[in-house]
């Protein structure tokens, strides 16, 4: 249920800090006040003080895409390494079993995402249904509605649930929306649509939902390049991805040109207001140095331990940040991961990554996550102002160079979860 604001300021204080809009602050305390952040560092005097121990105090971690309509899977779909369309298969036939159930699902997804200190997120969710799920949550983000359009005679029908969605009509009514054109707020679900991929969007759909994207100033999100057979399969309309349309009698060969790349999509996707990227596995030198340009309005999403699940080449990661890209993090849906714990993204891409900043890897699942969903100015940091948004950590007792090795390079749990204020978890 919505929960009550305290509105009476208290000090939150931790071993460890991390505003993440500076150094790591040891032996400090965040104040909080209404809901929002009053004070980062010393304590002030006339404020109680709550002692959480041998912990950091983190912002609320940001998971930018997630199916939370998988969330009650107890192992993810198939076996790893396997084919992505072959897995795609297994889903659409999971799916078919478990309309009813979704609901539930969904409100499993939000409290285990609670339960990790994830408070905001990027959800990709189907068309019906009731969102009350979404209303009841303290974890808010934005809620991109799945788009799929293979061939022509499909778009308008999608194109109808889409403005059905945008325009709050029916059981979207109660889910307490930022109006449409609004500057999104950090409190509130925004609305966005998720074009689903390629193989399963015809141009003209996509072109469509970037008009929508502009018109109503909200974000998009497509999955892309996320396998080399979806890279053969829009050069030339080769491979198991056309195998898996013509099954279903949705192969369009009119659809693209041949010759068609992922740079051909971003290009696509950079008029609109906002896109996030999702995946990118297979990006090629360029596609890379054209997202790094097209930085903030377009951010990439890696699923850390979903990538590594269908066992892609090594990611990209460190061209994608000398390019100057945003890269915001994903845990994907428990079809291909086995939790919903961001922190466990993070630690995987430091096991990945070695010689990564783990600052930079923190910075991830925090701001470059809340500015990939446009929301910035309100969360991802802690900073006077922001929501007090909240992920508190254990630490090891043993000591570190970085302090940010602390979190990373170790095991603690999220033990409690903020939102603008509040204890959720
Ligand atoms: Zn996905």
């Amino acid at each position: 249920m919505p929960f009550a604001q305290i509105a009476s300021p208290r000090s939150l204080r931790a071993r460890w800090v991390f505003p993440m809009a500076g150094p790591p602050l040891h032996d400090a305390a965040v104040t909080i006040s209404q809901g929002r952040i009053v004070a980062v560092g010393n304590p002030p005097d006339d404020v109680p003080i709550e002692d959480l121990g041998h912990v950091a105090i983190v912002p609320g971690l940001v998971n930018t895409h997630t199916h939370l309509e998988f969330s009650d899977l107890a192992s993810p779909i198939g076996h790893p390494g396997m084919q992505l369309v072959e897995w795609l298969g297994s889903v659409i036939q999971h799916r078919a079993h478990t309309t009813a159930r979704n609901c539930l699902s969904i409100e499993q997804g939000l409290r285990e995402s609670i339960h990790h200190g994830v408070t905001t997120i990027g959800e990709i969710a189907q068309p019906g249904g009731t969102r009350d799920a979404y209303h009841a949550s303290p974890c808010k983000g934005t809620l991109f509605l799945e788009l799929i359009a293979p061939r022509i005679e499909r778009i308008e029908g999608t194109l109808e649930a889409a403005e059905k969605h945008l325009r709050d009509i029916g059981p979207w009514r109660a889910v307490g929306w930022a109006e449409p054109g609004q500057v999104p707020a950090a409190s509130h679900w925004q609305r966005g649509l998720s074009p689903h991929a390629p193989y399963t969007v015809h141009p003209e759909l996509l072109a469509r939902a970037v008009d929508l994207s502009i018109e109503h100033k909200m974000p998009l999100a497509m999955h892309l390049a996320e396998s080399r057979e979806e890279i053969d399969f829009l050069r030339d309309g080769s491979g198991p991805f056309r195998e898996l349309l013509e099954s279903r009698g949705a192969w369009d060969p009119s659809a693209r040109p041949h010759g068609a790349r992922p740079l051909d999509e971003l290009r696509v996707l950079s008029r609109a207001h906002r896109a996030l990227i999702v995946h990118g596995n297979y990006f090629d030198d360029e596609e890379i140095d054209f997202l790094g340009r097209q930085r903030p309005r377009m951010a990439v999403v890696y699923c850390p331990r979903t990538h590594a699940w269908f066992g892609h080449a090594l990611y990209p990661l460190e061209k994608l940040l000398a390019a100057g890209a945003i890269v915001a993090l994903g845990t994907d849906s428990r079809a291909s991961s086995h939790d919903l714990s961001l922190l466990a993204e993070m630690r995987h891409i430091a096991r990945e990554f070695p010689a990564m900043s783990r600052a930079t890897i923190l910075e991830f699942g925090t701001r470059g996550g809340a500015c990939a969903l446009g929301l910035e100015s309100q969360i991802g940091t802690l900073e006077p102002g922001k929501w007090a948004n909240l992920a508190v950590v254990v630490l090891p007792e043993d000591a570190a160079a970085d302090p940010h090795e602390l979190i990373l390079d170790a095991d603690g749990a999220v033990v409690a979860t903020w939102v603008r204020g509040n204890r959720v978890a």
